[in-house]
């Protein structure tokens, strides 16, 4: 079948000609739920039975900006491909795969909606006390394996090669790496804050790092990283957590994927001055904000440290003192890709709702200027960090 965009009744129609999940005859409902930047989404339900699919659809341009801004359909390959090895390694942590269309650039997969989209819970105030040792081992175990350290070196090229993902990198390089810290047209900050963006475009120290942090990203093919692991494509339950979208998958620094993590975790932290109006309870929740920053790293990195000493394949890895070396550049540059992912959900083109959805200017502004203190603190101290409370420290002082 020739690429088209499926509307909400024929994606109906394509999960039905579909072996093993639907009776011919089974009656379903579908509706379109896509609330990303990109992509069609559809939930399929058979009502009789309450069984149901997702149906993720590239379109052939970005949605948040139209037609006018064309943008591969290869990323569902990727995408597919991404969940269905991710799949391979942790499988409670990432939805199962049905079924992929190259031609219509179409995954079908599980549907995980009995969770929310974090970022819609934290926002909320919950708290998720079992995220940190499942994003740990999500972390760990997908960007272990797929490493120089637990792939074999034949096999390692060859996932090089399928996921080079040229133009969703070059998304990442201008929106994360380049367009917030100059006057570009693409930028979208709060007028009101204009000063503190200003003297982020004047802080020749801050560019120098952060030019640093977009060499790495372009050179260091370090792990198949998900590439876009914010809280918007992360659901959580009380119990269990599901990481979605991972479009943006390529061969980078594993450092991206831990970063991510946590600046959205601060991105949080900062909101709370507008989203929390009790002075007590919002001291409370950031607490628990900055525990949990600290517990995503301490299982990041002991789960990872227990798949080198038992499983690593590359005999030099075994040499000693390497894998110290190797963590305390993980976290320096964790630390740093959080602060550029910070800075460019305040200045650029793509916000967060834990700020944008603080309705009054001058509080908003407020909890701006304390994300960008976060972002730029963690990119300038990043080469002092050694520990997770390191991070938290800096954080603590800004604030
Ligand atoms: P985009 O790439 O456009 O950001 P996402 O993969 O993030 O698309 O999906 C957009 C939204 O669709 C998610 O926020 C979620 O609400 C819903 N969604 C996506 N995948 C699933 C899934 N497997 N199960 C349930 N809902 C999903
Ligand atoms: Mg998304
Ligand atoms: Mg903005
Ligand atoms: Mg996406």
């Amino acid at each position: 079948m020739a690429y088209r965009a499926l509307s909400e009744q024929e994606a109906v129609q394509y999960v039905k000609q579909l072996p093993d999940l639907f009776a011919p005859e089974a009656e379903l409902t579908s509706r379109e739920i896509g609330d990303g930047n990109l992509n069609l989404v559809f939930h399929i339900r058979e009502e009789a039975t309450g069984k149901s699919v997702v149906v993720k659809q590239a379109l052939p341009y970005a949605r948040v900006v139209g037609e006018s801004w064309p943008l591969t359909l290869d990323r569902a390959r990727i995408e597919s491909e991404a969940l269905r090895i991710q799949h391979k390694y942790v499988p409670d942590l990432v939805p199962k795969v049905y079924h992929y269309d190259e031609e219509l650039a179409l995954t079908v997969m599980e549907d995980v909606s009995d969770h929310v989209i974090m970022r819609k819970g934290l926002i909320e105030g919950n708290r998720y006390p079992l995220f940190a040792k499942q994003i740990g081992r999500f972390l760990a175990h997908t960007l272990f394996y797929t490493s120089d350290l637990g792939a074999h070196p034949y096999d390692k090229k060859a996932l090089v090669g399928r996921f080079i993902n040229p133009e969703l990198c070059k998304i990442t390089e201008d929106l994360v790496f380049t367009d917030p810290y100059e006057d570009a047209p693409t930028n979208n900050f709060n007028p009101l804050i204009k000063r503190e963006v200003e003297a982020i475009w004047n802080n020749k120290q801050l560019k120098l790092e952060i030019a640093q942090l977009k060499y790495d990203f372009l050179t260091r093919a370090e792990a198949l990283i998900h590439g876009d692991l914010h809280t918007g494509s992360i659901f959580v339950s009380p119990t269990s957590v599901k990481v979605i979208d991972p479009e943006f998958a390529y061969y980078g620094p594993i450092g991206f994927d831990i970063g991510a993590v946590i600046a959205n975790l601060l991105l949080n932290y900062a909101g709370q001055h507008g989203l929390q109006p009790d002075a007590g309870k919002r001291e409370d929740y950031r607490e628990y904000l900055l525990a949990t920053v600290e517990d995503v790293w301490n299982e990041f990195v002991s789960q990872f440290v227990q798949l080198w000493h038992k499983q690593a394949k590359e005999r030099s890895a075994h040499t000693e003192g390497f894998w110290q070396g190797y963590v305390q550049r993980l976290i320096r540059d964790a630390a740093g890709f959080a602060g550029c992912k910070i800075l460019r959900r305040v200045i650029g083109l793509a916000g967060v709702a834990d700020l944008n959805s603080i309705a009054d200017d001058q509080t908003r502004a407020e909890a701006e200027r304390l994300a960008l203190a976060i972002g730029q603190a963690l990119i300038l101290e990043r080469n002092k960090v050694e520990v997770s409370t390191d991070i938290t420290d800096i954080v603590r002082t800004v604030t």
